[in-house]
């Protein structure tokens, strides 16, 4: 039983081993870079979030009422010394 089996990047027919999952390196590297960029895609994610999250920490200790202006100064020392 021989099922034609295609390129998981282009469709392209593959020929060759049994658990071949690419037509040629080519492919092999394009699939896995898009991997590795949205692996990195998501990482930025979770960093922005950690910031934002971060940030409305420190706003809400500084500001428990969310209606004050906060100094500059106050702020960087708060980033500096909260726990990431
Ligand atoms: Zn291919």
């Amino acid at each position: 039983m021989s099922q034609s089996r295609k390129c998981v990047q282009c469709d392209a027919a593959i020929v060759g081993r049994s658990d071949k999952r690419y037509c040629s390196d080519s492919c092999r590297h394009l699939a896995n870079n898009a991997v590795k960029q949205q692996n990195r895609h998501e990482r930025r994610i979770l960093q922005v979030n950690a910031a934002l999250r971060k940030n409305r920490s420190i706003l809400k200790q500084l500001s428990p009422q969310g209606k004050t202006t906060i100094p500059r100064q106050y702020l960087e020392l708060a980033a500096l010394t909260s726990a990431t």
